[in-house]
């Protein structure tokens, strides 16, 4: 059984316990670990509900601004764009890009 030193009180002591006998110092870090790793587990799953729920609103940004400029497309004089047209156009551009971010981040998490 090899023996390990505590970087706490120096003494050496088995490897197989889990706490220093001598001053108590938890020896394998795996508790602590777990508990990182776990709240970690926890982030990652609310970050992707949120990454979900922005990706949600990207698309109905880009649904409703689709939809502005189709409405606003009768009111277009000639060359000149309307407000409306202008509006939704911005819109869709907005949630594009808000929906690229989204799935970059995605990618960039998984990855
Ligand atoms: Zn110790």
């Amino acid at each position: 059984m090899p023996l390990i030193t505590c970087p706490d009180c120096d003494k050496e002591h088995s490897d197989a316990a889990a706490a220093c006998p001598n001053c108590g110092r938890p020896l394998h870090a795996t508790a602590a670990t777990q508990g990182h790793t776990d709240g970690s587990y926890v982030t990652n799953q609310g970050t992707g509900k949120a990454l979900k729920l922005q990706s949600l609103l990207a698309w109905t940004l880009i649904i409703v601004g689709f939809l502005i400029v189709m409405g606003a497309s009768g009111d277009n004089t000639g060359d000149t764009m309307s407000a409306g047209t202008v509006t939704g156009s911005a819109a869709v551009l907005i949630g594009l890009i808000w929906w690229l971010s989204v799935r970059i981040k995605r990618w960039w998490r998984h990855s």
